[in-house]
């Protein structure tokens, strides 16, 4: 039995049960826009079983958020030309987590973009939501994304 916690709003995406806006899916993962993007083509990665984070994740949720996030990953560069990307994982509240099932985030990156520099020893983060976009506005930005999927 799949382990699906209806209180779980990832958990409720993943069983569409509540809306996202998908751009990749496999059996197990699932890459889906942020709603409060901090870049445009901000991306969640989520295994579909629940896990509260990387402390309980198992290897086969593991592995299906590694294969959405690469295949996201590739699809990002080519929709939005971007110079990098940088992967944040957050766990507990502690280490910065706000909901509860695993997530990836997925931000493209653009040099001197700002979202993550570095003086010296010491590494900035500016890792600030803009306003929120409709939900035509990040269909939009979806169909960019998935036109440039390649699921390999
Ligand atoms: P955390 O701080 O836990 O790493 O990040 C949680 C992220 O989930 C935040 O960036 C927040 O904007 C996003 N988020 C929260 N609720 C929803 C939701 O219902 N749908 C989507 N697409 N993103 C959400
Ligand atoms: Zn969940």
């Amino acid at each position: 039995m799949e382990k699906i916690d209806f209180n779980c709003i990832f958990c409720a995406i993943a069983a569409k049960r509540a809306p996202a806006t998908i751009v990749y899916e496999s059996a197990d993962a699932m890459a889906f826009l942020d709603i409060h993007p901090v870049v445009e083509g901000h991306l969640l990665v989520i295994p579909k079983k629940h896990s509260r984070n990387l402390f309980d994740l198992d290897d086969e949720s593991g592995r299906a958020v590694i294969h959405a996030s690469r295949v996201a990953a590739r699809a990002l560069r080519v929709a939005f030309n971007a110079d990098g990307l940088t992967v944040l994982q957050s766990n507990e509240r502690a280490g910065g987590q706000d909901v509860f099932h695993y997530h990836a985030h997925l931000a493209p990156r653009f040099v001197g973009d700002g979202l993550m520099s570095r003086d010296g020893n010491d590494r900035r983060m500016r890792w600030h939501a803009g306003a929120t976009p409709s939900r035509e506005e990040l269909e939009q930005v979806a169909a960019k994304i998935r036109a440039q999927i390649q699921d390999d």
